[in-house]
Parts: structure tokens; C-alpha cells; sequence
């Protein structure tokens, strides 16, 4: 007897044992999924492999296997357990995180009516056992068990089922749910045998039989373009055995066509790209984990040295993975891809793609059919076979980061991926994470870089506007959106003919406090951290550790008494730019404008044939993109982004002023970009303007030592969520005591610090109570022990536990 190991989407570490009957032993191997019972159900299993004989005499057979080949390597396996334990997500969950989904079975139980009552019975069933019947009844007698539940509107049916059971009056059986995902195939015709001479065939017959002799076995699909009524042509020829019918399984790629053709012009590398691309030629030869930041300023052309440095890749018989940080620029960069790579089949992977499409592409990636793959961040994790280079486009992007179920940072993944398959791995930004120019310093990556724009256009001219002298001449009762300086601007743009993008940080709910008189915001002295407004209450607080003030109507600063909270929505600063300039085209772009299929492009596409005057827009309009009649960008708020209650607001702000700014002056006019603050001489603006990224490292950096925030400490971020406000409050205090208790030594001797537990930012979401718990340390092999202890004993304190190992932010 064979057994395998198996894992299941559970949330638990452990693993199964089962035996494989004689029948399938030949075709069960590591990295297919397999049908197992698991308890009353049949649910799918992942094959991670055989294991010797086991001592339990229990074990049960597999019922089926669901992969004709493996979705995934050996070496990928060890890559899909350092994630799951990195993360502290199960493996059986990581691998159904990670594999494309849809083909996945599962039993479900089905309820039906057993019409043969036996004769006096004399018990009666209760109300609402009698409404099961009821629904039965008028269902044909037979439903699924989650259907009954939703119908009856209650999740525990449990009882009366049981009870129903046992009178006789229902039964219960597991049937296979239908998969989601299936293999397509496609009929091939080919000729069997050449035909006499003297055969007697209708004409149709006869051409069917020549285009073979021709072209080979061909796809149904194909017969059909050139001839009609081919079914009954071919069932004629079969039953004659002159042609054989057989299937084979179709590829159905990405859907996602080149929109323009970008030609064949010379790519002629400048200067810097040309000792940039050399360094990463060396790192593919080295054979070894190369590393390297790529840091370039907006319009360098990283674009350029990423296709330089897949084309040195594919030459040297490897595979690449190039991510990017938004879905919307996939079909941009594909047009790229395609025009440099003609030969090469380019897949595209992120989540709005076809099920049935990523489950093919992934199987064609595994088999090496497929060399390049592009995407979003989950298109870490396909199985690229000999994989030597990845390429993490604008790393510094918190799209990067996964906020639910595996939380994961797919740059950090790639880092590690490179370093498991011993590959290259580019990190390019305009404005790196602290975190990775600080590798650099440290020796950890190389550092490559393109300080120059192509064809030496200037960078653009930043202004900053003091919203402090700005006076509410106007509407008293509007808020302040506009400086004088900005709306001359605007109006001079549009008279040029030329185009003005607004921009407005998505995350400008976090309402903040600021003295309109002197600037002043209020931040937590523990934490370094802004505090946030809330109304409801009347006080402002950390969401680090919990400090919270009533809101002050004097300025602890300049004494005046001009406080107000701030915040302004993108379609609030529509309406303010149709009323001050009535006709002027405008249109905006965010998250609402965009969630309709094909509404980002059809946006995208007005603003270069130029049919709209102004965009209003979020962090979605500062990616990609060149647009070379944007001369003018205007940033309504640098406070929103300056004050998002996380210690990495400043980066965070100076990263997307800069991104902003570099949208502007892509053309031949220059550009002008005016930031509006109330903070003026905050050193993430005046470096933005500056354009002097290292000025703003030096700055930030220091202050990260002085508050012992990353890089010098690693943070786990506890979120902790139950839908009882007293029994959160309980079970975190009791969380915070087991760390207490497990970390004594660590904490005394200062490398484990506990800050919090506080309210997150958002504190009720979907009707649950959320808190933040903040875990600081330098040690991280302390750190994944405390968290992997604290997750195991997350059902004694009964509460919602998900950890974030060094999150990029904190929402
Ligand atoms: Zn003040
Ligand atoms: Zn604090």
C-alpha cells in the first residue's frame, strides 16, 4: 500500500495521511489535487507528497485525482511553506490562496422528503420543523442544505434536521458540486487511411477529405470556417473509417490584445540604462540571488531596462515575472511586450481575468510553454519554470500588499522567491521604501540607478502654497478647496489649450485636526503618530497606543482658537471645479468612477484625445501613463496623506507628491505642479519640491531611529475584531496578557516592546469591533514565535485574530 500526504483548505497547520487504491497509484505524484472523504464530506486535497507506512490502520482511500499533470514544482512546495509559515497562514489555506481556483470539488449535503410515510406514526413535527417540510414540499421535494438555510433564513438548522431524520420524514445524502473550472477541449479530425481510388463520396466528402490530406488533423473549428454542415460530412466519413475523431485540450490565454502597436523602432539605450543593464547581465551570469534597486526618477525609462533585462533573461534560457502595481496598466505594458517579444507567448495574471483562463495560463506557465508572465501581485506565485529574474515595478506601492486573508507583501515574496531559485530580482521606484534604500546602504542590494530623464526633459517646477494665508473670501459655509494661486493656475492652463490634473489622496477619511492659524496638527508624543478626529466623541486619538485627548479649542501652539478638522472627497472637488469654472470639461477618476469593466480606459482614452479640460483624481491617475498635455498638477491637501494615523505617513506623502509631480511635463511644454498644505516647511514637501529624495531618506531615517520604527525594529500589527464590544475588550487584554507572560524575559531585557492595544482607525466595520495591537522587536525569530503562539491560542480568548508581519500600512 502507497500513502500520501495531503493538505486541505482548513484553517489548521495539520496535514492528512491517505492511501492511494491500485488503480491510481501510477498517476498520483506531488502538486496535483486529489477528491478525499474528510468526515461526511468529499472536499479537494493538495498531494505535497508520499510517506511511508503509517501506524494508523484508519486510513482512508482517495476517491479521485483532478489534475491530469502537477499545478506545482518541488521546489515550488518549499516556496508555498516558507510563505505559509512567514505569514502564519495554514498551508493547506496558502495553497488554496495561491493555486488558480474553480476546479476545486466539494460534496454538498442535499436534503429531500421521503414520500413513503410510514403508517401511524403518532408523533407530529414542530413549527419549524414543519416549515423544512413546507419549503421541501415546494421545491419538489429536494434541495440543497445551504439553499434550505438561506430559504428559512437561519444559519442552525441542525437540530430539526436531525429530528426530521429520525422520524423518517427526510433524508440526507452528499452529492459532488460542479466545478467551476473544467478543461476545454475541442474535437481534431484526421484522415485514418487514404481512401481507393474508386470510394464513392458526395463532393463535400470528397474536399473534406482533400483539406486533410492537406493541412493535417485539424480543430472541428477550423472545418467549420470552410466548409458547411461539417458534423454530418464527418459522422459519414467515420462510419466509413476514413476519418478518425479524437480531443485534445484547448488553450484559452489572457483575452488581453496589444492596443497599439508600438513598432519597430530602434531601442537605443542611453548611458545610464546601458551601465544599469550591465550590472543586472552580470547578476543573470552570476548563476547567485542578485538583488538590486533599480532607482529612477519619473520618466528615466525603467521601462526600457525592465524589456532590456527580460530579453537577457529569455537569452539565457530563463523565465521572468514582472509586476506591476495597478491591474489598468497591464494591457498598456502588454502592448510593450508584445511589440519587443513577437515569439513569445506573455501570460497575464491577476484577479480579473477568467478563472478558466488563469487556470490554463498557469498550467502553461508550469510547463515552460510560457516564459513571461505579467500581473499584479498575486502573479508572484506562478510556477515559471527555471525562473532567473523578477521585476517589482514602483516597489515602494502599497498595492503590493494583500490587506485580507494571507497578508502578504508581494514584494517582500519576491524577494524571497529570487532567493530560493537563486535568481535576479529588480526593484525599481522613483522613490524607493526607506526599508530598501536602506538595504542598499547596508551592502544587502545593489544599487543601480538613472538620475536623468529621456531626452533630458526638466523635471517639473513644484510650487507649495501656504493654505494658512489663503482667507475664505467667498462662501463661508463651502470649505476651503482652492488657493488663489491654484485657481489662477488652472484657469491660465485651460486658456493655453493644455490640460490640469487634481489630485486628492484616496485616504483623506482619516479626518485630522489642524490649527488653520499656525499649522499646527496634533500627533501623539509616544508615537510620533497624528491623532484623529472623532466627532461622534468630541476627542482626538492614537491608534497606536490609545491615548486620547477631548478635542482643545485653543491651539496648544500659537493660542489662537481657529481649529478645524479637515477633509474634502473627490466628488466634492468636482462639484467645486464645475461651479468655479462652468465651462470647462472635467471628469473624475477613483474608485467609484472606475469600477465598472472598461470605465478606466474610456477615461484614459478621452483625456488623450483630449475631450476632457480637467481630471479630478485619486492615487489611480499618478501611475504610468504619459500624457504630454498635462502641464499643470495641482495637489488639493498634502496634510490628508502627511496625517494617516501610520508612522509611515511622511514616506508615504513624499512618495506620492513626487509620483504626482512626475506626471506633469511629460511633453515638450514644462510642467508646474502646486502642492496646498498647511504645513509648508514639513520636510517631506520641501524635499518633494526639491525633487532630493536622498535629503528626505537622510531626514526620515533618523527619525525612524529615534522612535525605533523600521528599519531599525520589526512591527507585527495584531488586528483583533469580535462582534462583541465587551468580549473584544476582554480578549484582547487577555491577549495582551499571554504576550506578557510568553515574552517575559524578551520584554525586561527591551527586545519586545507591547504598544496598544488601541482602537483601529476604522473602528466597527461590517458590524464588528476592530482594535490594533502593535508588537515591536528586533529579534524576528522572537517575534514569529510570540505571533505563531499567540494565532494557536486565538480560540481560548474566542476572537478574531489576523497578523500582519511588517505591514506597509495600517488600515
Ligand atoms: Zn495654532
Ligand atoms: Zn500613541
Amino acid at each position: 500500500m502507497m500513502f500520501i500526504e495531503v493538505a486541505v483548505n482548513i484553517p489548521s497547520d495539520k496535514t492528512f495521511t491517505y492511501a492511494i487504491p491500485e488503480s491510481l497509484k501510477t498517476s498520483v505524484v506531488p502538486g496535483k489535487r486529489v477528491l478525499i472523504p474528510f468526515g461526511k464530506k468529499r472536499i479537494t486535497g493538495y498531494v505535497l507528497g508520499e510517506t511511508s507506512v503509517t501506524h494508523r490502520d484508519d486510513v482512508k482511500e482517495i476517491v479521485d485525482i483532478l489534475d491530469s499533470e502537477p499545478l506545482f514544482h518541488n521546489e515550488d512546495l518549499k516556496f508555498y511553506r516558507w510563505l505559509s509559515r512567514y505569514y502564519h497562514y495554514p498551508l493547506g489555506k496558502t495553497l488554496h490562496e495561491i493555486l488558480p481556483g474553480g476546479i476545486h470539488l466539494k460534496s454538498n449535503t442535499w436534503v429531500s422528503l421521503v414520500t413513503e410515510t410510514s403508517e401511524g406514526m403518532d408523533y407530529r413535527p414542530s413549527s419549524s420543523q414543519q416549515r423544512i417540510l413546507d419549503v421541501l414540499n415546494r421545491s419538489c421535494g429536494i434541495l440543497p442544505l445551504s439553499i434550505l438555510r438561506k430559504q428559512l433564513g437561519k444559519k442552525d438548522l441542525g437540530r430539526d434536521i436531525s429530528a426530521l431524520q429520525k422520524m423518517g420524514m427526510i433524508a440526507l445524502e452528499e452529492r459532488m458540486a460542479k466545478p467551476g473550472v473544467t478543461l476545454k477541449k475541442e474535437k481534431i479530425i484526421a484522415l485514418s487511411h487514404e481512401p481507393p481510388e474508386d470510394a464513392r463520396m458526395t463532393k463535400k466528402q470528397r474536399a473534406l477529405i482533400e483539406f486533410l490530406r492537406l493541412h493535417g488533423p485539424s480543430p472541428i473549428s477550423t472545418l467549420r470556417r470552410t466548409f458547411t454542415n461539417i458534423p454530418s460530412t464527418i459522422i459519414a466519413l467515420e462510419q466509413r473509417r476514413m476519418v478518425t475523431v479524437s480531443e485534445k485540450e484547448v488553450y484559452r490565454g489572457h483575452g488581453q490584445r496589444a492596443i497599439i502597436k508600438e513598432g519597430d523602432r530602434q531601442i537605443i539605450l542611453n548611458e545610464d540604462q546601458d551601465s544599469a543593464l550591465k550590472e543586472i547581465t552580470r547578476g543573470l551570469d552570476g548563476n547567485t540571488f542578485f538583488p538590486c534597486l533599480l532607482h529612477g526618477v519619473t520618466g528615466s525609462g525603467k521601462t526600457e531596462v525592465y524589456l532590456s533585462a527580460i530579453r537577457e533573461c529569455l537569452a539565457r534560457g530563463g523565465g521572468a515575472i514582472c509586476l506591476v502595481p495597478e491591474i489598468a496598466l497591464t494591457p498598456q505594458l502588454m502592448t510593450r511586450f508584445n511589440a519587443r517579444f513577437p515569439n513569445e507567448e506573455i501570460a497575464i495574471l491577476h484577479s480579473g481575468i477568467t478563472k478558466s483562463s488563469r487556470y490554463d495560463q498557469w498550467r502553461r506557465i508550469r510547463s515552460g510553454e510560457t516564459r513571461v508572465v505579467i500581473g499584479a501581485r498575486s502573479a508572484i506565485f506562478a510556477p515559471v519554470k527555471n525562473l532567473k529574474l523578477i521585476i517589482v515595478d514602483e516597489e515602494h506601492d502599497t498595492s503590493y500588499k494583500q490587506e485580507e486573508r494571507m497578508r502578504y507583501n508581494a514584494r517582500d515574496v519576491a524577494i524571497m522567491k529570487a532567493q530560493l531559485h537563486r535568481a535576479t530580482v529588480i526593484l525599481g521606484s522613483a522613490t524607493p521604501a526607506i526599508h530598501t534604500y536602506y538595504n542598499t546602504i547596508k551592502g544587502k542590494y545593489s544599487y543601480l540607478t538613472l538620475p536623468r530623464r529621456t531626452e533630458d526633459r526638466p523635471l517639473p517646477v513644484v510650487e507649495i502654497v501656504d493654505m494658512k494665508q489663503e482667507k475664505k473670501v467667498e462662501d463661508r459655509e463651502s470649505p476651503l478647496i482652492f488657493s488663489r494661486m491654484l485657481r489662477e493656475a488652472i484657469r491660465d492652463t485651460i486658456k493655453k489649450g493644455q490640460q490640469v490634473l487634481l489630485f486628492l489622496n484616496r485616504r483623506g477619511f482619516h479626518t485630522f485636526m489642524v490649527c488653520q492659524r499656525c499649522g499646527y496638527v496634533f500627533t501623539c508624543l509616544n508615537c510620533a503618530v497624528s491623532l484623529t478626529y472623532h466627532a461622534g466623541r468630541g476627542i482626538i486619538k492614537c491608534h497606536y497606543c490609545d491615548f486620547s485627548i477631548k478635542t482643545p479649542s485653543e491651539c496648544p501652539s500659537c493660542h489662537g482658537d481657529r481649529i478645524r478638522s479637515y477633509g474634502v472627497g473627490t466628488e466634492r472637488l468636482e462639484e467645486e471645479v464645475r461651479r468655479l469654472f462652468p465651462d470647462v470639461r472635467v471628469a473624475r477618476m477613483d474608485s467609484d468612477t472606475t469600477s465598472k469593466k472598461g470605465a478606466y480606459e474610456r477615461i484614459i482614452d478621452a483625456l488623450r484625445r483630449r475631450e476632457i479640460d480637467v481630471l479630478v483624481g485619486t492615487q489611480m491617475i499618478t501611475k504610468g501613463h504619459d500624457f504630454p498635455d498635462i502641464t499643470l498638477v495641482g495637489v488639493i491637501s498634502a496634510d490628508t496623506s502627511l496625517n494617516i494615523p501610520d508612522f509611515r505617513a511622511s514616506e508615504r506623502t513624499f512618495q506620492l507628491l513626487t509620483q504626482v509631480a512626475g506626471r506633469g511635463g511629460r511633453g515638450k511644454a514644462p510642467g508646474r505642479v502646486i502642492i496646498q498644505t498647511f504645513n509648508p516647511d514639513h520636510y517631506a514637501l520641501i524635499k518633494a519640491k526639491s525633487h532630493d529624495y536622498l535629503g528626505f531618506y537622510g531626514n526620515e531615517i533618523n527619525l525612524r531611529r529615534g522612535m525605533a520604527y523600521p528599519p531599525f525594529s520589526r512591527i507585527v500589527n495584531l488586528h483583533v475584531s469580535s462582534s462583541s464590544k465587551s468580549r473584544g475588550m476582554e480578549g484582547i487584554e487577555k491577549t495582551k496578557l499571554i504576550i506578557r507572560e510568553e515574552s517575559y524575559d524578551a520584554i525586561r531585557e527591551g527586545k519586545i516592546e507591547i504598544v496598544g492595544p488601541a482602537e483601529a482607525p476604522i473602528h466597527k466595520l461590517k458590524g464588528k469591533y476592530r482594535w490594533q495591537l502593535l508588537i515591536k522587536g528586533k529579534d524576528s525569530r522572537i517575534l514569529h514565535r510570540l505571533v505563531r503562539n499567540i494565532l494557536e491560542k486565538a480560540h481560548t480568548t474566542g476572537l478574531d485574530i489576523k497578523a500582519d508581519i511588517d505591514p506597509l500600512n495600517f488600515m
